[in-house]
């Protein structure tokens, strides 16, 4: 689960970083308000939306000219300006894809004189099985050219869980930042304070590009984005809180809800498939016959049929499906019983595209008897390669 920047910087700020003071709004008015009640002369304006690359984004709605949806405003009538442009337009970034993403809120922040860009993330890095800051002195807005083009700036410090973030490990990620003075001394609460965020919070990732040094010396969080272990958050209330529908995939929230484990990806091909595991094997067998899953489906082990008809649903709900792969083993349930389900289902939801389907286990042939004589356009597959191959000759015609 993602949550807004300024959400992420007042979590920040609960566990002491330095964040700029800032209000978040959703109208022209808010936002003058918002102006008048911080110190000025510098303000910047934020769009806040569940994408990054705002900075470099462009407006649908407005000439490709005006700026992008991080701005700068040196008073308050200028503050005004951006808001009533960039209120209700939708912003299009490196991350949101074409459609963009509408930007109904704003963040109105105190402004920081900027001397150093830096990146700072955390994560949980599988390669050593621990939480770990990648940093590097160039942080900002090109921060995806660096790690093409020059990944040897870009260091990874790995972090001990039973230490915690030690004072050797603060000392290593100052020195691949190059902090010195004053912001060398914030490092010291800084980094420990992050960490601890991380952790407690159950993160999946934490964001901070850019971390700046100001002219005055001092570290600040200028952004941040923040992601949640969706497995976790039964344990955090206030962060469930802070999830935001509106900007989330309609499919995924409504798979949700039927507690399907349900990522909408690119391609063609809609998959429902049982365990994470066959889920990959299917998707990764797409792929080898020259296709792409359009999504990742698992219905888990005991579904019935209504959450085979809620995975049906939700599947055929995206424009971009041309072909279904059902591909069902039947360890816990019987095959029959699941081929049944899969009836029923497509009788309720209707079928549009062709639809493949492969049982495995236990009553396997009885399944595909019930298949087979259902009258519908339905393609039995014998195995998983036969499976993939048949829904993909059926898409290409
Ligand atoms: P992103 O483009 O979505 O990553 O949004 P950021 O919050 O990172 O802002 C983009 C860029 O705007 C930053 O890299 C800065 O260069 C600039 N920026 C943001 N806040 C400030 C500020 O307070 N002062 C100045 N001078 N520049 C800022
Ligand atoms: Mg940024």
């Amino acid at each position: 689960m993602n949550i807004h920047e300024y959400q992420a910087k007042a979590l920040l700020k609960g566990y002491g970083a330095p964040v700029a003071e800032g209000v978040a709004v959703l109208k022209v008015e808010e936002a003058e308000a918002a102006a008048k009640s911080l110190p000025g002369p510098l303000y910047v304006v934020k769009s806040q939306i569940h994408a990054g690359g705002r900075g470099k984004g462009k407006f649908k709605e407005l000439s490709p000219e005006a700026k992008g949806g991080v701005r700068l405003a040196k008073s308050i009538d200028e503050v005004v300006a951006h808001a009533k442009e960039m209120l209700g337009n939708t912003l299009v970034t490196a991350q949101t894809g074409e459609a963009g993403k509408q930007v109904n809120r704003l963040y109105i922040e105190d402004g920081a004189d900027i001397a150093r860009e830096l990146y700072c993330s955390l994560l949980v890095d599988r390669s050593v099985g621990r939480v770990a800051f990648v940093v590097s002195t160039e942080g900002g807005m090109d921060i995806e050219a660096v790690a093409h083009d020059t990944p040897e700036k870009i260091q990874t410090i790995a972090i001990d869980p039973e230490a915690g973030v030690t004072a050797a490990d603060v000392a290593a990620i100052s020195k691949a930042l190059a902090l010195e003075g004053a912001a060398a001394e914030d490092a010291k609460s800084l980094f420990p304070a992050l960490y601890k965020a991380f952790n407690e919070k159950d993160m999946a990732l934490l964001e901070v590009n850019p971390l700046i040094v100001m002219k005055d010396g001092h570290l600040r969080v200028l952004d941040a984005k923040m992601s949640f272990d969706g497995n976790a958050l039964f344990r955090h209330d206030d962060v469930r809180t802070l999830r935001d529908e509106t900007e989330e995939d309609a499919k995924e929230i409504e798979a949700s809800k039927w507690d399907l484990a349900y990522v909408a990806l690119d391609g063609n091909i809609g998959c429902m498939v049982n365990g994470a595991g066959l889920a990959m094997a299917t998707m990764d067998i797409i792929k080898l016959y020259g296709k792409e899953p359009a999504n990742f489906c698992d219905v888990g082990g005991g579904a019935g049929k209504e959450k085979v008809a809620a995975a049906f649903k939700i599947i055929t709900a995206d424009p971009k499906v041309e072909g279904i792969l059902v591909n069902i083993f039947g360890g816990i349930m019987k095959c029959d019983v699941i081929a049944e389900g899969v009836i029923a289902a497509v009788k309720e939801v209707g079928l549009k595209v062709p639809l493949v389907v492969r049982l495995e286990g236990t009553n396997v042939e009885l399944g595909k008897k019930i298949l087979n004589e259902s009258g519908l356009a339905i393609t039995a597959a014998d195995d998983l390669d036969d499976a993939a191959k048949k829904i993909v000759a059926a898409i290409n015609g």
